[in-house]
């Protein structure tokens, strides 16, 4: 049974990029009569707020994705949001613990900028060198009592190449080498973008990880955190940036960035949902015109490219004079 997942972050609206990516789970979760999520991934607090996660599923409904499980808008709240679910990141974070894959690091802000610049210096990679990898029980102590609020780290293992098998982007190696022990829960207790997108990916029933390509270095740490876990490893397919016709990073100068102006300028959704499948997939004839249906019926992941889409909005305008 296929499950994929929308996770977004609510710290603006639903942006072109966003809603590509909820579009081609929900396609992908349609036509296998799989299971469709929508998940928000509000653990960044200062950024985060309810106003975006509303304008966010919003969007989501006015291009009639619609999800199977997750938040109900202006109705009661849905089980999922990663504020509500800290307990279960606190549960595994001290399995980690325990089992010695993670550890608490004490270090400072000012301690790791030290290291950062000194590594720098030596024309190295800055990543944090494990100082407090085996601290002892009175170390430990001590620090505590100095009121220093511990994070807690995962233990990289040394040495090793971790192999991804990306249905868009083929085979993709990373050695762990140049990673570093990464922060899984800050010092405040709220766990990090890497471990409770793990978390709940497994604890979902995720079954395939259809994101972002800016996401593709972060998929290493994730695996790590799999593996020592015990969990079953999601299949992953990283879906390509978004490029302007100029071939830059898609901005404000190549068209309106988020869902919100094309609905407020009278654009249709059923012509932007047409709009953003092609955005980096391809049905494989000369067709441009699909309704939703059309495109559930013809979508596949081989068919996504590896390349960058390019936005190109007079393609958008005449997708959008058709409707
Ligand atoms: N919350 C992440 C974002 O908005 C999504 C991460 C993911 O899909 O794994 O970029």
């Amino acid at each position: 049974m296929v499950r994929v997942r929308f996770a977004p972050s609510p710290t603006g609206p639903l942006h072109i990029g966003g809603a590509r990516s909820a579009l081609f789970n929900y396609l992908f979760a349609r036509k296998n009569n799989g299971v469709f999520i929508v998940r928000i991934e509000d653990t960044d607090l200062e950024r985060s707020s309810r106003e975006s996660e509303k304008n966010i599923l919003e969007s989501l409904k006015w291009l009639g994705i619609t999800w199977d499980e997750g938040i109900e808008v202006g109705g009661e709240n849905g089980p999922y949001r990663q504020t509500e679910r800290l307990d279960l990141y606190q549960k595994y974070a001290q399995k980690l613990i325990e089992e010695g894959f993670a550890y608490y690091c004490f270090c400072t802000e000012e301690e790791l900028e030290e290291e950062r610049k000194n590594l720098l210096a030596k024309g190295e990679m800055p990543r944090y060198l494990g100082k407090c990898r085996n601290l002892t029980p009175e170390q430990k102590e001590k620090y505590l009592a100095e009121g220093r609020k511990p994070t807690v780290r995962f233990k990289v293992p040394a040495g090793r190449t971790i192999v991804i098998n990306d249905l868009v982007r083929g085979v993709v190696s990373f050695e762990t080498d140049g990673i570093g022990d990464f922060i899984i829960v800050k010092s405040d207790g709220i766990p990090t973008y890497n471990f409770a997108v793990v978390i709940d990916d497994v604890t979902m029933g995720i079954t395939h990880v259809l994101r972002g390509e800016e996401h593709l270095s972060n998929t290493p740490r994730q695996i790590l955190i799999y593996e020592a876990l015990g969990f079953k490893i999601p299949e992953f397919a990283h879906i390509s940036l978004i490029l302007g016709k100029d071939r830059t990073k898609m901005s404000k100068r190549h068209g309106a960035t988020s869902v919100e102006n094309y609905r407020e300028k009278g654009y249709l959704p059923e012509a932007l949902v047409n709009f953003l499948a092609l955005l980096g997939w391809s049905p494989g004839t000369e067709e441009e015109i699909f309704t939703m249906e059309q495109l559930i019926e013809r979508f596949s992941l081989d068919r996504v490219a590896k390349n960058p889409a390019i936005f190109d909005l007079d393609k958008l305008n005449w997708i959008n004079g058709y409707y």
